[in-house]
């Protein structure tokens, strides 16, 4: 069997990119090791609940935006969306709590109220990181590539804003804790914890450049998905069909096939099958499993292969909770980022201090009558889950004793869930590992912690010039808006140049 393009894997990346090519005309053909699409996002179905594995953060939905762009290619309806504003809620360990809305005067007096040992030095943090992120985004609608461009382009996208170019070219190095000097302990943990959920890298670790776009595009609007990030892949999936391409579930890809000069020429697939592509193959793999896996360590140049050691990104456990509607209407909002301790020390630990708590909302509950469903994220060190256990009982115990302290801590930090909130289900590294494959069940992008958006990492190209990756690993952000962008910049790459 021969197609024009041979992509690796169904998660967001894979789906949008086979959808906008199945759209152009492209003779695609997607092969997904499970039975059905979205990879860190398939639906999670249980007790007739309807688990959205995301946490409910679905910015970039407006008009225009880049949602909006890919399906105004595709021949399905885009699945419905509302504004879910504010996006989220942030509550410190003393409950305060701020808002992270919209308007930005509300957002600030927010800021001023709940900090006011920094509130200077709060606001104009965020003023400060508004600016650069508009500049960024203005650079981006110019050179869409612009992390992998070269310094030419670099410097035509910047150009037309010549304030804000000095700024963005002087921050090239800072990291988000460069910029946060004079705030207090209380405003780093209410930023760290943000980043961390948002970028994967804590202030310390955040590049500041990224961290502006992380901050404030959830800020400008976020959405929430009727169905969760599953419909949005389910939807993907119906376009590819209706235009034509194909999918293929349950078809894993065992490794890339080379012809006898070393030029990749398909892939080989499980069950011995050879599936041939002649044009392109594109991975949804991570960058590791893309280089692991597929095209195989003695194909991979030495210094790609040294680069791969040191890269990681979070693990994450997660609790997949049913909420009576009586809790639900006690609580502020339905996206909550909670965090449990300042942590005295210089260094912040995800893995003990933060939470994320997002409730389906009241006009798509995914429950039973009179409950809703809840996805409650937190990190963990996925070493752990894979090291200890040597049998499927002690990853059990280890289930259970992570699960009762997140129980505990659920319960002292938000105390208006009472006991109206049960446990359903919960995930592991070792679930997203048996679900997706990606290595450790490490989930989450890179750019946060990448030198400033490294165009060697953020990047469709592999070392192999027709093969191409796609995914949160190859995005500007672990983030579904991200992975789609960076999607539509490789539909348009390959589109443009290569078939
Ligand atoms: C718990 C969680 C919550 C999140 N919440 C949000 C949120 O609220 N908002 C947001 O914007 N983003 C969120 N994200 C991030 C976002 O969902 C992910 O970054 C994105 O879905 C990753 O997509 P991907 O294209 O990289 O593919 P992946 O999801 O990694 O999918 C890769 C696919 O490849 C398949 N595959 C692997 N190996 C093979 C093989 N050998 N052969 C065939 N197929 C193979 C896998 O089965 C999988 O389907 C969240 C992520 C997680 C994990």
């Amino acid at each position: 069997m021969t197609h024009e393009v041979v992509v690796v894997g169904g998660g967001i990346g894979g789906l949008t990119v086979s959808a906008l090519l199945a759209a152009r005309g492209v003779d695609v053909c997607l092969l997904e090791r499970q039975s059905r699409p979205g990879g860190c996002v398939a639906g999670v179905e249980k007790f007739g609940y309807s688990f959205d594995p995301g946490v409910g953060l679905y910015p970039l939905w407006q008009a225009g935006e880049i949602h909006a762009q890919v399906f105004s290619e595709l021949p399905v309806a885009a699945p419905e969306v509302f504004a879910a504003n504010p996006a989220y809620l942030v509550r410190l360990p003393d409950q305060s709590e701020v808002s992270i809305t919209v308007n930005t005067e509300q957002f600030e007096a927010a800021l001023v109220a709940t900090f006011p040992e920094c509130a200077e030095r709060a606001v104009g943090f965020y003023q400060e990181s508004a600016v650069v992120c508009e500049a960024l985004r203005s650079a981006l609608r110019r050179v869409p590539n612009l992390h992998a461009a070269g310094s030419t382009n670099q410097i035509f996208a910047l150009l037309p804003d010549i304030i804000n170019a000095g700024r963005i070219i002087k921050a090239r190095n800072h990291t988000t804790l460069d910029h946060l000097s004079g705030t207090s302990l209380r405003f780093r943990r209410f930023i760290d914890a943000q980043l961390q959920l948002l970028a994967q890298a804590t202030s310390q670790e955040c590049e500041y450049l990224y961290s502006t776009l992380a901050l404030n595009i959830a800020r400008r609007g976020n959405f929430s998905i009727r169905g969760g990030a599953p419909a949005l892949a389910e939807t993907l999936a119906d376009s590819i069909k209706a235009s034509g391409g194909r999918i293929r579930f349950d078809t894993p890809v065992l490794r890339l096939a080379y012809d006898a000069s070393g030029q990749a020429v398909g892939v080989d697939l499980l069950s011995g099958e050879r599936v041939n592509a002649s044009r392109a193959i594109v991975s949804n793999l991570t960058l590791w499993d893309t280089y692991g896996k597929l095209i195989g360590l003695n194909h991979t140049p030495s210094e790609i292969r040294k680069s791969l050691n040191n890269l990681r990104t979070s693990g994450v456990y997660l609790l997949y909770l049913g909420m009576s509607e009586a809790a639900a209407s006690r609580i502020p909002n339905n996206h909550i980022l909670v965090v449990t301790d300042w942590q005295q020390a210089d260094e912040y630990y995800p893995e003990v201090s933060q939470f994320m708590f997002a409730a389906a909302p009241a006009e798509d509950r995914r429950a039973p009558a009179g409950r809703r469903a809840v996805t409650m994220l937190t990190f963990s060190d996925v070493d752990q889950w894979f090291t200890f256990q040597e049998n499927e009982e002690q990853s059990e115990e280890k289930d259970q004793s992570v699960l009762d302290a997140w129980w505990q801590r659920l319960h002292q930090a938000m105390p208006e869930l009472g006991g109206d909130i049960e446990v359903i289900d919960t995930a592991t590294p070792r679930t997203i590992y048996d679900l997706t494959r990606r290595k450790l069940g490490m989930v989450g992008g890179l750019a946060g912690t990448s030198a400033p958006f490294d165009s060697n990492i953020i990047n469709y190209q592999t070392s192999l010039p027709n093969v191409f990756r796609v995914g949160d690993t190859a995005a500007l952000g672990g983030s579904i808006a991200a992975v789609t962008h960076a999607a539509r910049l490789l539909a348009n790459h390959l589109t443009e140049s290569i078939l």
